[in-house]
């Protein structure tokens, strides 16, 4: 299992790993390590930059909120998973996961009909086999005693930029279609947290409030692009351009399709395998309370389909819920008309990305080595330099780390080990270049440049290094004229 494979890797190396371990660990939680930080740092700079693309704005909201705000949003009486307690060793899951292990595939719809599948079908508990019987309604959201008042995790980032609609709406000049997006941490108190940074209990998402005209439910066109895999539910798969999608009514709205088409762009530009994402529209039983339709981008990892970002139509109730509880006026002038913006909300859960990122780019050589073939700018490193060994090389190979250092700072030196152990240690990052300084050097001041996917090397003069105008793009360079020859 590539899983087991990642969890070790990045345990070993510092992208990841449990947190608290020292006094036993707490199920959910994880910390991004050295390599991890920079890492993610990329991925989100990717998300970022898209979105600064299409002209959003972005904001920082608390993650604590008052009671009203998730009262309004629904989170306080409909954030909830079915859930299962065993009578005999009182361990806790969730239904839908005790369900399909008992090969119970449909999802019950609530408590009593949760209660009638346990009624008639002999459900197992999965750590002692004890026969369960009875499901709950398990609410997710975390609460906080604060001095005077009952204060909440936010569950999602979204209701930071609901709340603040107004105020956004008027930074942006009063502007509709307009974009709103944060980048925070996600609280929800996961019945059975699972698969590393699957499904934790604080976690990290990029979201993206689209507010459009009800009366036209569309961002842009929806420019050319490849064919993907789409999954309604209705009908069977189908690979598509996002805009035939939206013109053969597979997805029903323009705006959809468009941010559908910007995710894949995301996800493949981070470093996902094309051949491992498909876009799954919901059932309907499956949709949150504030959807009336959406679709998952959903990548494969060890051969099962987890989602990644979700893609949401959520009308207007988050805003008119909002205004209702508040009593505060959210509706917008458009062309004389007095309207409540209807939303489509693409949220991208990072830490899944990221994992799926680990999992899709995991390559062993045929020697037995692995590689991570992350893209260059998603690597935590973009390249190392080395002296080929350290007689006589130090001081020059130092040299040429710091001046390079000082134009690009995400670069990595080591001198320990033979070189051979030090390109395999790269390699195992992902740092896709390699700089090395040899006895060449001191005579000619070439070095060599070894790229990651091949192991290739190239000699290049330092100097051409030192004086290009970005390393990174210097260093794809040369490895896109390999390519080409
Ligand atoms: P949702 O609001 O449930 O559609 O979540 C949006 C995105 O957040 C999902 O697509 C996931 O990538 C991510 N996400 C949701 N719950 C978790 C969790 N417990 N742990 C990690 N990521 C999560």
């Amino acid at each position: 299992m590539i899983y087991e494979e990642v969890i070790e890797l990045a345990k070993r190396r510092g992208f990841f790993w449990p947190s608290f371990s020292v006094y036993g660990g707490t199920r959910g939680f994880y910390d991004y390590g050295p390599l991890g930080v920079l890492m993610r740092d990329n991925i989100v700079r990717v998300w970022k930059e898209e979105y600064m693309r299409e002209g959003a704005v972005f904001i920082d909201t608390p993650v604590l909120a008052p009671q009203p705000v998730f009262k309004a949003s629904g989170h306080i009486d409909r954030f909830s998973d079915l859930a299962v307690e065993c009578p005999s060793c009182r361990s806790k899951f969730k239904l839908e996961s005790v369900l399909k292990r008992n090969g119970i595939g449909k999802v019950p719809l609530n408590v009593e009909e949760a209660n009638g599948v346990l009624t008639s079908v002999e459900v197992k508990c999965p750590e002692c086999g004890a026969r369960l019987r009875e499901a709950y309604d398990f609410n997710l959201m975390f609460p906080v005693q604060g001095k005077e008042e009952t204060l909440y995790l936010r569950p999602e980032t979204a209701q930071g930029i609901f709340v603040n609609f107004r105020l956004l709406n008027n930074v942006a000049r009063n502007r509709l279609p307009m974009a709103a997006a944060q980048l925070g941490k996600g609280f929800r108190n996961e019945i059975s947290p699972r698969q590393g940074l699957i499904r934790m209990r604080e976690f990290t998402q990029g979201e993206v409030e689209v507010f459009l005209d009800p009366e036209r439910k569309e961002w842009k066109e929806i420019p050319d692009y490849e064919e993907i895999l789409f999954v309604p539910n209705t009908g069977r798969p189908v690979r598509a351009t996002p805009r035939d999608a939206f013109e053969t009514g597979i997805v029903k709205n323009k705006a959809l399709a468009y941010f559908i088409l910007k995710t894949h762009r995301i996800l493949t530009s981070v470093g996902i395998e094309k051949g491992k994402i498909r876009f799954r529209q919901h059932e309907k039983e499956e949709l949150a309370h504030y959807a009336s339709d959406s679709w998952d981008a959903e990548a494969n990892l060890d051969d099962e389909w987890i989602e990644v970002v979700g893609i949401a139509d959520r009308g207007t109730y988050d805003l008119s819920r909002h205004q209702q509880f508040s009593g505060q006026p959210l509706t917008v002038t458009v062309d004389g008309r007095e309207i409540l913006p209807c939303v489509v909300e693409p949220s991208y859960g990072i830490d899944r990305i990221f994992m799926a990122v680990l999992m899709t780019s995991l390559y062993t050589r045929s020697n037995g080595f692995r590689v991570l073939r992350l893209p260059p700018h998603v690597a935590p490193y973009h390249a190392a330099v080395f002296p080929l060994q350290k007689k006589g090389l130090e001081e020059r190979s130092r040299q040429l780390f710091e001046s390079l250092q000082a134009k690009d700072p995400y670069i990595y030196y080591d001198e320990s080990g033979s070189i051979g152990k030090r390109y395999a240690r790269q390699d195992e990052i992902g740092t896709p270049f390699c700089i090395t300084v040899d006895y060449q050097t001191l005579e000619d001041d070439s070095v060599t440049v070894r790229f990651r996917d091949t192991a290739e090397q190239v000699r290049v003069q330092a100097k051409d290094l030192l004086e290009s105008s970005d390393l990174l793009s210097f260093l794809e360079g040369l490895w896109k004229s390999r390519e080409a020859v």
